[in-house]
């Protein structure tokens, strides 16, 4: 049997309520917002969702500590209110964290009672008034961070989303669900504009090269770090909007000290870093820089990745982490707005949602900056902007009853999908932690073919079925779109070309690819994975001696 995408619907003559560019998690968001509320809804994706700046965020679900000191209150309760609304609804991709914030002490203006009284406040804001005793894990840190450094160690809690690709993936699903158009690899040309109204968009279809023109009664210009762009392709006059500013990642395996808890911290030159638990693997980041050239050209300088090398070295002087350690880099552009007389680490983090009519055009609303955090009350926002009337208070899906535990509540599903499917207990955990209650809809299709039952690699517990649903459900095309964020396999710690191989021919077989697609698809793959996750060049910064670090195992 062979299981095959859908077809993709003609576009051109259409007519929709709202039509979105870009299919990171803001437009996906708004596209899911809009459709719920039953109005008709196309988003157009010149890539695949989620694989823009999305993919490339440090993945924390926080209340913005830092914005305190900011002085954005109000930004600091919506984002907790949003990250509490996660943790119930996503609890599956979702997941409360442990952070230790560790500030040194000299030269510091910060007193130890100012950055008590900021946590205390920041946990009243957020709604939770349990103070847990996390002495274990401050003194887990303290055991193992360098101590020349005199470092103050505070505690407290906020949440990670590991896989944000996931998130995006399962707000698209709903989106689908009632009744959006959501369409990967079509680039937005033009938006249509006549007597100061926007009117419609042009798009090119990027797998057959076909054209359309559509109108529509709302154009949400959701393309993040590209909205410039795409207004200026549109020869729409208008003073820029987003000021890019470039944030680079590295990826460590897990080392002799590494953290299980999050940290924050601050780099020498006091920007804020975090060092994370993250897919098997160790997460350090991030980085500041204006991205001066275009939003496709960005990638992690030398420079920046000595800096953040340097920063993780220096705390962590006992693990003898060397650059060849790097498995490899990643790079993103946040949407910030334009603000060229502030400082980049001051540019407030809080969204806008530009309405062109001040600028003479009617029906046209860009997004600027937003957060994963606060992705879900951007759309609310812009539902309202739009003119939808949203009840006041939206639904909550909370995934475990009053009495039963978060845990249990995971061991069921996994319970019913081993059942279902006839997969092994791993597998049907692996597959409820990513796909939460969309874990019994693997589950129907694993059950119908023993040859999607197979893992995707041998060490792996995800299974063919997964990427089946990715292409029918989730609007994957290629191998890059399931791997890398459908069934985010290739981001973890162990994943090397001969998994890719072994992935491409199983997932192939059950597509009906011929041998020449399976070959090209897992090229493609391999460049598209290169070109995200970058492996360290060799540079100034490249060791010369042997990694004493621990190279995680399959
Ligand atoms: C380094 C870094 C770290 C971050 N860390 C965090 C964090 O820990 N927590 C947090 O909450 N937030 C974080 N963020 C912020 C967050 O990731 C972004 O604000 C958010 O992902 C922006 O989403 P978006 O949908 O607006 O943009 P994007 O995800 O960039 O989506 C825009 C989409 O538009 C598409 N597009 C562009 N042009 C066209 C066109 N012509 N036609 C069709 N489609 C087009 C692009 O392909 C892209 O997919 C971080 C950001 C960065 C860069």
């Amino acid at each position: 049997m062979s299981y095959s995408r859908p077809v993709r619907e003609r576009l051109d003559g259409r007519h929709f309520d709202v039509a979105i560019i870009g299919g990171g998690i803001n437009g996906i968001a708004i596209a899911r917002e809009c459709a719920l509320a039953g109005r008709r809804v196309l988003l157009v994706e010149k890539a695949d969702i989620a694989s823009g700046t999305t993919s490339r965020a440090t993945r924390i679900i926080h209340g913005g500590l830092r914005y305190l000191e900011h002085g954005e209150i109000g930004l600091v309760r919506e984002s907790l209110r949003e990250r509490n609304r996660l943790l119930k609804e996503r609890p599956h991709l979702v997941r409360p964290l442990n952070f230790v914030l560790a500030l040194h002490t000299h030269g510091v203006i910060r007193s130890a009672l100012a950055i008590r009284t900021a946590l205390w406040l920041y946990t009243q804001a957020s709604g939770s008034h349990a103070s847990r005793d996390r002495s274990e894990s401050l003194a887990r840190f303290d055991s193992t961070l360098d101590r020349g450094l005199d470092l103050r160690l505070f505690s407290y809690e906020d949440a990670q989303c590991e896989y944000p690709e996931r998130l995006v993936a399962e707000w698209a699903g709903e989106a689908v669900q009632a009744g959006a158009v959501i369409r990967n690899y079509t680039q937005a040309l033009e938006i249509l504009v006549q007597e100061g109204k926007a009117r419609g968009l042009r798009s090119r279809d990027l797998i057959d090269e076909l054209e359309a023109a559509v109108t529509a009664d709302w154009i949400v210009n959701a393309t993040g770090p590209w909205a410039d762009e795409v207004l200026q392709h549109s020869q729409l006059e208008q003073e820029q909007l987003i000021g890019g500013v470039r944030g680079t990642h590295i990826v460590l395996p897990v080392f002799g000290g590494a953290p299980a808890d999050a940290l924050y911290t601050e780099a020498s030159d006091g920007r804020p870093m975090f060092v994370i638990p993250w897919a098997g693997q160790i997460l350090v980041g991030t980085t500041e820089a204006p991205q001066l050239e275009s939003v496709d050209s960005a990638e992690p300088t030398a420079a920046e990745i000595a800096y953040l090398l340097t920063a993780v070295r220096r705390l962590y002087p006992r693990a003898g982490i060397a650059a060849s350690d790097i498995r490899y880099s990643y790079t993103g552009v946040r949407p910030l707005p334009y603000s060229p007389r502030e400082s980049m680490g001051a540019i407030s983090r809080r969204h806008k949602l530009h309405d062109h009519l001040e600028d003479g055009i009617a029906g046209l609303i860009t997004v600027v900056g937003g957060k994963l955090t606060t992705a879900a009350s951007l759309a609310r926002s812009c539902a309202c902007m739009i003119g939808i009337r949203l009840p006041e208070a939206p639904a909550t899906f909370v995934a475990a009853g009053p009495d039963a535990g978060l845990e249990n509540t995971f061991a069921e599903w996994a319970q019913t999908v081993a059942k279902v499917a006839g997969i092994p207990a791993a597998s049907a955990a692996a597959i409820a932690e990513w796909h939460g209650r969309h874990a019994l809809c693997v589950a129907r299709t694993a059950a119908l073919d023993p040859v999607l039952q197979s893992p995707l690699c041998p060490h792996s517990e995800h299974i063919v079925a997964e990427a089946i649903e990715a292409v029918q459900r989730e609007s994957a095309i290629t191998l890059g779109d399931i791997l890398l964020r459908r069934v985010p396999v290739a981001l973890g710690a162990c994943w090397s070309d001969e998994c890719s191989r072994t992935a491409a021919a199983r997932i192939g077989a059950a597509l009906g690819w011929t041998e020449h697609q399976q070959r090209t698809e897992l090229e493609s793959f391999l460049e598209e994975r290169r070109r995200f996750l970058r492996p360290v060049p060799p540079g100034p910064f490249s060791p010369t001696r042997e990694s004493l670090l621990t190279q995680s195992a399959c």
